[in-house]
């Protein structure tokens, strides 16, 4: 006699949310951005960064100094993060054209690591299997699955990930900061909040540190070391601007 209940085949089964197939095109406009974190950003969470991030902020002595000032005390990078960020601080040679991503990650580690601003997650709670499905997920990406020697990157970001899904498990609400696209669909499909470099700045306007002209500039003066993607860049300062009106409540209510 065959059994009447419905069998928990791959097809029934409920699914958590993955990343979908792109055509190119359509991959081309997506970005995994979170859009239920406010502007002004959530100052009781901790801050995963990515490389390009931490490197767009030291582009900028001013936004660096302000920077660890706004995220003192909740500001980690994964061992692989900073890995690559001493990578990248090799002396550069004469008419290097990373010259300033040498010298954003010198002061990465002068500034941040070395004084203990920017705390390392050496990963001793890692969960290996959630971080290989994590790497798995991120290789399938098309962005990802075109390049060839990006391995630390594509570690870090999995790394990175991986540490907030486990954090938020915890209860220990944490947000990813990266500039990669494909790395914030992979944190949007964990439910990890990813948020960018533009984001940073409009939390530093927010929390009073700069304000949006300020904060426009130092977008240029970041982008030339980590690239956000087109359709996150700012195109006025007004984009960066608080709406301080009703106490910044816009900004805390409103998502952008
Ligand atoms: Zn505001």
């Amino acid at each position: 006699m065959t059994d009447p209940r419905p069998r928990a085949t791959p097809l029934v089964m409920n699914r958590r949310r993955s990343i979908p197939s792109f055509s190119e095109q359509q991959f081309a406009r997506s970005v995994g951005f979170a859009r239920d974190v406010p502007p002004r950003g959530r100052p009781d969470a901790l801050a995963y960064m990515d490389t390009g991030v931490l490197l767009a902020v030291a582009a900028s002595p001013e936004c660096l100094e302000v920077f660890c000032s706004h995220y003192q005390g909740r500001l980690f990078a994964v061992q692989t993060v900073i890995e690559e960020v001493r990578r990248k601080a090799q002396p550069a040679a004469p008419g290097d054209p990373e010259r300033l991503v040498r010298i954003a990650a010198r002061l990465v580690l002068a500034r941040m690591l070395i004084p203990g601003i920017l705390q390392a997650d050496g990963g001793a709670n890692l969960n290996a299997e959630l971080y290989d499905s994590v790497m798995l997920q991120l290789s399938k990406m098309p962005d990802v699955a075109n390049e060839t020697h990006h391995a630390l990157k594509n570690a870090g970001e999995a790394m990175s990930i991986t540490a907030c899904i486990q954090n938020n498990a915890e209860g220990k609400k944490s947000i990813f900061f990266t500039n990669d696209r494909s790395a914030s669909l992979v944190a949007q499909a964990r439910e990890v909040a990813a948020r960018n470099f533009r984001h940073v700045l409009r939390e530093l306007v927010c929390a009073g540190q700069v304000d949006e002209t300020k904060a426009f500039q130092l977008f240029s003066d970041g982008y030339q070391v980590s690239k956000v993607p087109a359709q996150e860049c700012p195109e006025s300062a007004q984009e960066l601007a608080c709406h301080k009106a009703d106490v910044c409540a816009v900004c805390s209510s409103r998502f952008d």
